[in-house]
């Protein structure tokens, strides 16, 4: 089969599309063709060898993808061959033709829902949901900044937020992604790319601030995102590259909470209701994954240089 191989950590060139042996399901594990892969920031940060959890080389990226179960290993019960699914995080990498997953890490994958779509499924929804419900303990009526709506994390926090009955707020760099975050559901929109646009936000709230922030560059925004709380406001730091200065006075008069999450450490039940939470709004069409480029596997390196340029609108999808 094809697939993605890293053999160095290094930039987008060491992504090397190679030949290598198609893998067998043991006990418990699920062959999966793959015929849509979600690129994500953190496949970046993972193979510049940076990023927290360091995989050994050689090893070929990706927890994000969808296609149909080519075979099954003893034991498994959960899924067929010929089913539809999306799989959260592989064994073998889903940079790939087949990827080898846990029968944990596999789910079915509503008719609704294309390949693509399920591509963007696992990281982009995953982190959306848990940040809503778990992290900052969202209700109806409150009011959240999507600081960073256009892409994958971002487009799925609104189309969540706006099921769930919040007043949404999302930001983007460009006219493509405004208008992204305006069709999927943000009630207002602002461009984090011009001066005076958190006074903007500050005023739609009629000076009250929001009550939730879902932040994307937080080591750029953190500190003005304490001053935009509302009374027990809550920041969600969900992507952070650097570090920042913050004054905690901010967060003192306003009751307000800085939390912070990785998508890795969600508890089992935790991943079981975020995964039935997904199914359930891919089935009745709450959730609608945008896919905004398709590139063949090939493409990966091209892929890596895009996926953390300005301008974001909605998936990177590979197609193997
Ligand atoms: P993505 O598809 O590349 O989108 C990046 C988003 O960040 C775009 O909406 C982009 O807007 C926005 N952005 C760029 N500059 C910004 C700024 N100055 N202020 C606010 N937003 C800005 O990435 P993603 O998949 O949505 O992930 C977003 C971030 O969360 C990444 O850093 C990722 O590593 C992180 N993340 C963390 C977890 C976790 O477990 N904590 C899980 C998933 C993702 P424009 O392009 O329109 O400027």
């Amino acid at each position: 089969m094809k697939a993605i191989v890293v053999h160095e950590f290094g930039g987008p060139e060491v992504l090397k599309l190679e030949e290598i042996p198609t893998p067998k399901p043991a006990a418990g594990q699920v062959l999966v063709r793959i015929h849509g892969v979600g690129v994500n920031p953190y496949d970046t940060y993972m193979r510049n060898g940076t990023y927290a959890v360091k995989p050994s080389l050689p090893y070929t990226p990706g927890s994000d993808g969808a296609g149909t179960v080519e075979a099954v290993g003893p034991g498994v019960g959960k899924v067929k061959a010929g089913d539809r699914v999306y799989v959260a995080k592989t064994v073998t990498g889903a940079y790939a033709e087949y990827a080898i997953v846990l029968e944990s890490q596999v789910h079915r994958l509503p008719e609704k829902a294309s390949f693509s779509q399920g591509a963007g499924v696992w990281v982009p929804y995953g982190t959306a949901y848990h940040a809503l419900y778990h992290s900052a303990e969202a209700n109806a009526s409150e009011t959240v900044l999507i600081h960073g709506a256009s892409g994958g994390v971002g487009i799925a926090g609104v189309q969540l937020a706006r099921a769930l009955g919040l007043t949404v707020f999302g930001t983007a760099s460009s006219q493509k992604g405004l208008d992204l975050a305006k069709r999927e559901g943000a009630h207002q929109v602002f461009d984090h790319s011009k001066s005076g646009y958190l006074e903007e936000i500050m005023k739609a709230t009629g000076g009250v601030g929001v009550n939730i922030v879902l932040e994307m560059l937080a080591n750029v925004n953190l500190s003005s995102d304490m001053k935009l709380l509302s009374t027990n406001g809550r920041v969600i730091v969900i992507g952070n590259r650097g570090e920042i200065t913050i004054n905690p006075r901010d967060l003192m008069g306003r009751r307000g909470s800085i939390r912070a999450f990785t998508l890795w450490a969600l508890t089992a039940p935790e991943e079981t209701e975020v995964h039935a939470g997904i199914i359930a709004g891919l089935e009745n069409g709450t959730l609608r994954p945008v896919v905004g480029k398709e590139l063949p596997l090939a493409e990966a390196s091209r892929a890596h240089v895009e996926i953390l340029e300005p301008g974001a609108a909605g998936k990177i999808v590979l197609l193997p």
